[in-house]
């Protein structure tokens, strides 16, 4: 069982000598990475970021589209910017930006203070490109990045944005920003993002107002800086035949524009959008195209319209965020709980005297093999039938109701077992039944909100124990007190984790492919913040783990919402000062134990008195 890891794991991981490692130098384990790091008493999730995963990524777009342009003898240049809503966390950002200074990889902003951003960060050479909806103050900033030096493309959503530019302009010191015009396409993208593409499109300007902005520019005599037009038909697109019909699109509105005077146009920026492959199950498969073939139809079709009007080849850009984050973070997570472990044989409070069905139950229990598997188990979800509607008329009581329920769940685990080779549809429907519930270490909402919000799925697996046929169809809970809170998984996708006694052992969740937009999207729901994070280099002979965050205190989370920490600390002690149960020197005690969980991180530790670790 390699939970799908050929079709998402894109040869980053492997599976080596029971467990997943990553596919690169050393290929440490991710089990040993997470253990090296609970060493220093760091418990609940970890997020692992990989920065040669970001580095693979980068080297692919560049090299992947130089090679189409060599392959077409395309004339003009191929540019990329990374746009920071994707993930705008320092330990990602920084390591992109030098990762990317060789090829001048830029950064896109969509907001001010991710124009604060690419301002502080940026490499000098490397392009910036400004989207999303624009006041007066940010386009001074964005004036402010040019007068900085920095090589700036102020992307216009609407007629009033320009005419503030050219006001701005008229206004400041000389050094004017190239100005792009977002285009409205006809075309749009498909799947759960497509809003941005299309003639409903949130963003971009109609043909009319297109017609309109070239005669702003050129009264203003700023026509020289239009240089750029661009659209973004949404994100993770699946099929690449609506890109190519954008594209069509853009090359002939490119040409029209040139033929009208956009004399200084010379780039077509196509956006974001490129897809990565979530799937763990070939069914379900989440794009149709390779990142070749992406590069090869945007220079082809870009370079076939040019030669048959006649103009220069524009200069493309791109915009890849998700193509280029999503596969540098790996969230690692504990399972705290089994909850069916109270189904145990232990657990049974047989009486001198037991119900006949009862009794029938527990011989069942006792005799079943693999030959009479199929044949017992039907039989004991026939005995609960009848038992439960005994319960129902008062002729049995609790404790033989428990006792039904408990042996009836383990001839199930058993039948499973006994024909785990002879998968029928009925003992998928039994597995199904069954379905453990995994209480795992970490907030939904936290740390895979895409997963609440628009049921992006992620790939997720054990991280050991693979040399293991797993037995249980599982189910995922995480720990906050919300009934979404829950990843549920059915007989056609099914997760098959394996049976852990987390008394005994460790048992590690890792959930793949969370590096772009988790993490900022991510909510405090219940007060569960950002984990932990560490950023780890991998060598020729082993990793080092650099950069950990812990998890924000409580006290901290305290203070994101704007509650007085020293107030809420004092109202605390006060009541324990002021209680009359306990001496004085129980109280001390108490306040230092206080003290010390205010201090921590609010994941859960243990869980039953039994430690994670
Ligand atoms: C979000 C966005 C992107 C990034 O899209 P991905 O799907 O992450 O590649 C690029 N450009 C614009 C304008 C965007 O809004």
């Amino acid at each position: 069982m390699d939970y799908g890891i050929k079709l998402w794991g894109d040869n980053n991981f492997f599976i080596d000598n029971k467990k997943v490692k990553l596919n690169y130098k050393s290929s440490p384990s991710l089990v040993k990475i997470v253990q090296q790091i609970r060493e220093n008493d760091i418990k609940g999730p970890i997020l692992l970021r990989f920065p040669h995963l970001i580095e693979k990524q980068i080297d692919l777009v560049y090299r992947t589209f130089n090679k189409a342009r060599a392959e077409f003898k395309y004339r003009g240049t191929f540019n990329a910017v990374y746009p920071l809503k994707v993930n705008q966390y320092p330990n990602f950002v920084k390591n992109l930006v030098q990762l990317g200074e060789k090829y001048d990889y830029g950064l896109e902003a969509g907001s001010k203070a991710e124009l604060f951003l690419a301002m502080a960060y940026n490499n000098k050479k490397a392009p910036i490109t400004v989207n999303g909806f624009k006041d007066e103050e940010m386009i001074s900033i964005g004036f402010i990045a040019c007068e900085m030096g920095h090589n700036i493309t102020i992307t216009i959503e609407g007629l009033s944005e320009l005419e503030n530019i050219i006001k701005i302009s008229k206004k400041r010191f000389g050094s004017i920003p190239n100005i792009g015009l977002r285009i409205r396409l006809h075309s749009s993208g498909v799947g759960i993002w497509a809003k941005s593409g299309g003639i409903n499109s949130k963003f971009g300007l109609t043909s009319t107002e297109l017609l309109q902005a070239v005669n702003l520019l050129k009264k203003a005599n700023l026509i020289e800086k239009f240089t750029m037009i661009h659209f973004h038909i949404g994100s993770q697109i699946s099929e690449i035949g609506p890109l190519k019909k954008a594209l069509r699109e853009a090359g002939n509105l490119f040409v029209q524009l040139k033929k009208m005077g956009a004399t200084g146009l010379n780039a077509i920026n196509i956006g974001g959008g490129l897809a990565i492959e979530y799937s763990q199950h070939r069914q379900s498969m989440n794009r149709n195209y390779s990142l070749s073939e992406y590069a090869n139809d945007i220079t082809f079709l870009l370079k076939d319209i040019s030669v048959r009007k006649n103009v220069p080849e524009p200069n493309i850009f791109i915009e890849s965020g998700r193509y280029i984050a999503a596969s540098h973070a790996v969230l690692v997570a504990p399972v705290l709980e089994l909850f069916s472990q109270e189904y145990t044989e232990e657990k049974l409070q047989l009486k001198e005297k037991n119900p006949p069905l009862v009794q029938e139950l527990y011989d069942i229990y006792k005799t079943i093999d693999s030959p009479r598997a199929q044949e017992y188990l039907h039989d004991s979800l026939d005995h609960m039938d009848s038992l439960l509607t005994l319960f129902d008329l008062g002729y049995i009581d609790l404790i033989d109701r428990s006792n039904t329920e408990i042996l009836v769940n383990l001839i199930m685990k058993k039948a499973i077992m006994l024909l785990k080779d002879k998968k029928t549809r009925e003992l998928l429907r039994i597995q199904d039944m069954v379905q453990e519930r995994y209480l795992v270490n970490f907030s939904m909402f936290q740390s895979l909100p895409d997963l609440w919000g628009i049921s992006q799925s992620f790939p997720v697996m054990p991280l050991d124990r693979l040399d293991e046929k797993p037995t249980r169809s599982a189910s995922i809970w995480d720990i906050t007190c919300d009934s979404d809170g829950e990843i549920s998984y059915n007989r056609a996708s099914p997760l098959i984790l394996h049976d852990v006694d987390v008394t005994k052992e460790e048992y590690f969740i890792g959930f793949f492919l969370v590096g772009a937009y988790q993490e900022v999207l991510g909510m405090d729901h219940n007060l569960f913040t950002h984990p932990t994070e560490a950023t780890i280099r991998i060598d020729d002979t082993g990793f080092s783990v650099e950069n950990v965050i812990e998890s924000q205190s409580i006290l901290d989370i305290f203070e994101d919402l704007d509650y007085d920490i020293k107030e809420v600390q004092e109202i605390l002690n006060e009541k324990i000062e002021k209680s009359s149960l306990i001496d004085d020197k129980t109280k001390k005690y108490i306040l230092g134990e206080i003290y010390l969980f205010l201090n921590d991180n609010g994941y859960l530790k243990t869980i039953n008195g039994k430690d994670d670790s």
